[in-house]
């Protein structure tokens, strides 16, 4: 039985589809202003792996992803510029050119993380109809009004407003850095359509003029569109809870006059030394760039999936580099297994098989389960039994465990040495360098010279 925490809930539930057999399941993507950072790439991997779960869960899954391309602002809550605007004017060229390129690189990001495409990427500006059509209907059952400056969801006359994050209406906007439209009926009502200025770069023709969607809006209309008025999933990182998705929900239940998703599941943050990444800070990382420091992309899905996607994750390169070594010995294990010749009897492979089926399905706990791969490569007794389950269950984390190459055996380092390397570089930090230097003496005992470097430090066999 396949368990899933529910933000709507606040629970564990059990997951139950609306149509047997069959997963509808919209995910909020990217707005294509700059190259995507490795925490969106959370998201997206959790998005990845929450499917293949599924997938293995034998459900066939109908995904949507949008790309967010125009509405967008600065700030979730209607203020700012336009996103794609500021990247437009920043880089001299058009929004279309701006969205083509990031897509690119995003794309290219997911293939490298092995994230697996949902059946629909779709774009927003692709669905300025479908937008408008939903506002009319606002409009027209009194969910929405018209002020000078666009059209608005009124909150009051949905009274379940705020029920995902708790938050109710009132006590939304209190104190709150956005400018606040003075017309609005309510300061949580939120802009389903903007009215465009003459000179305001992308701008459809509507019924209230030339203007450009909300970003509310546009995932409303997407996921609408390719899985209907209730569909089973909607994702999106935790930050989208407060805002982005009560507005979509707001949009739907009204719209459609009955609940639309039944299971919202949000992933939680990506941390970088602690703290939030940012540019200033010069601590917002890239894949590409992961891969020009000498890390694998899968490196970091490893990295990633150590982790359950409900906590917090603090990265450093330290701790990349552990995760690193950790993938690069799981490749070796399964190298060993895959020529092995024992025999293993079925009632131990099943006993495997239901341990790990636990794992993912309760919550997709994927440590727990890579914790299971770990025991059962661990066995002394090396055999192509194990290799084969190996692999199935590599469906799920998607690895490339069968494609471990023989290179990577030479570069096997014993756990004790990574685990004394990790106390070593906690003790640098804590600027202990008594404990520090012994053990270094320690590493050396165990045959590795250890040197610091950016990343954290490198071992080499003495
Ligand atoms: P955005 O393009 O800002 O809408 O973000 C794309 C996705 O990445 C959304 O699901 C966000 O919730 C998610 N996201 C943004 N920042 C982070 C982060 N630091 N860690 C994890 N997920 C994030
Ligand atoms: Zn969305």
């Amino acid at each position: 039985m396949l368990k899933l925490y529910n933000s709507l809930s606040r629970t564990k539930e059990e997951f139950k589809p609306i149509k047997e057999g069959q997963v509808k399941m919209y995910t909020c993507g990217p707005t294509v202003y700059w190259y995507a950072h490795i925490g969106n790439m959370r998201a997206y991997i959790f998005m990845d792996i929450l499917r293949r779960v599924l997938k293995y869960n034998g459900y066939k899954v109908n995904g949507v992803m949008n790309i967010t391309d125009v509405g967008h602002k600065t700030s979730d809550e209607d203020a700012g510029e336009d996103k794609m605007v500021v990247a437009a004017t920043r880089e001299h060229k058009s929004v279309y050119k701006i969205a083509e390129f990031y897509t690119k690189h995003f794309m290219e990001d997911i293939q490298a993380l092995n994230i697996g495409k949902p059946e629909h990427i779709v774009k927003a500006t692709e669905h300025i109809k479908e937008m408008q059509q939903i506002v009319m209907t606002l409009l027209k059952k009194g969910f929405a009004y018209e002020l000078d400056d666009g059209i608005y969801f009124d909150v009051s006359k949905f009274p379940s407003y705020g029920s995902l994050s708790g938050i109710k209406a009132d006590d939304r906007l209190a104190g709150a850095r956005v400018e606040i439209n003075e017309q609005k009926r309510n300061p949580a009502d939120f802009a389903l359509w903007k009215k465009a200025e003459p000179n305001h770069i992308m701008q459809w023709e509507s019924p209230w003029g030339m203007g450009y969607p909300g970003w509310h809006i546009e995932c409303s209309a997407m996921s609408r569109k390719y899985l209907g008025d209730h569909f089973d999933i909607h994702t999106g990182g935790i930050d989208h809870l407060t805002i982005h998705h009560e507005n979509e929900i707001a949009q739907n239940d009204c719209s459609c006059g009955h609940k639309s998703v039944n299971y919202w599941i949000h992933s939680e943050f990506l941390l970088v030394d602690g703290g939030k990444m940012s540019k200033s800070l010069g601590n917002v990382y890239t894949v590409p760039e992961l891969v020009s420091r000498g890390f694998k992309a899968l490196d970091y899905r490893y990295f990633c999936l150590n982790t359950h996607y409900h906590n917090k994750l603090n990265f450093t390169f330290a701790g990349l580099d552990s995760a690193k070594i950790g993938y690069e010995r799981l490749r070796n294990l399964v190298l060993l297994h895959k020529t092995g010749e024992n025999k293993v009897n079925a009632e131990t492979l099943e006993k495997y098989h239901a341990l790990f089926l636990d794992a993912i399905n309760d919550d997709l706990n994927l440590p727990k389960a890579l914790g299971i791969v770990w025991e059962m490569l661990k066995t002394e007794e090396k055999s192509e039994d194990i290799y084969n389950l190996t692999v199935e269950f590599d469906s799920v984390f998607g690895l490339d465990l069968d494609k471990a190459e023989v290179e990577n055996q030479k570069q096997e380092i014993p756990q004790i040495v990574v685990e004394l390397a990790n106390q070593r570089l906690l003790a640098r930090k804590n600027k202990d360098f008594a404990l520090s230097d012994k053990l270094r003496e320690e590493l050396k005992q165990n045959g590795y010279a250890v040197k610091d470097n950016a990343l954290g430090y490198e071992l080499t066999k003495i």
